[in-house]
């Protein structure tokens, strides 16, 4: 599913990871890549936002993120 955070930059939010829209476009694929920049996981998206491909292996544990009351998403950084 497709989040919103407070700053206004959009998110895929899959299996509790989350992926970042790198604008680049692979066989007429989105590419979105995990937000965690140290990490190589992606997902491969079609313009409907319909998940094809993934490359789905964190070495990292889910994101912390919470539901605002302005029904947007906030990740809590600890630095
Ligand atoms: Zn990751």
């Amino acid at each position: 599913m497709l989040i919103t955070q407070t700053n206004g930059k959009k998110l895929i939010l899959f299996e509790e990871y989350t992926f970042l829209n790198t604008g680049k476009v692979t066989a007429g694929l989105f590419k979105w890549k995990c937000t965690d920049s140290d990490c190589t996981a992606y997902l491969l998206v079609t313009h409907n936002l319909d998940i094809l491909k993934t490359k789905h292996k964190h070495a990292h544990d889910t994101p912390k993120y919470k539901k605002t009351p302005r029904g947007f998403y906030d990740f809590e950084c600890d630095d």
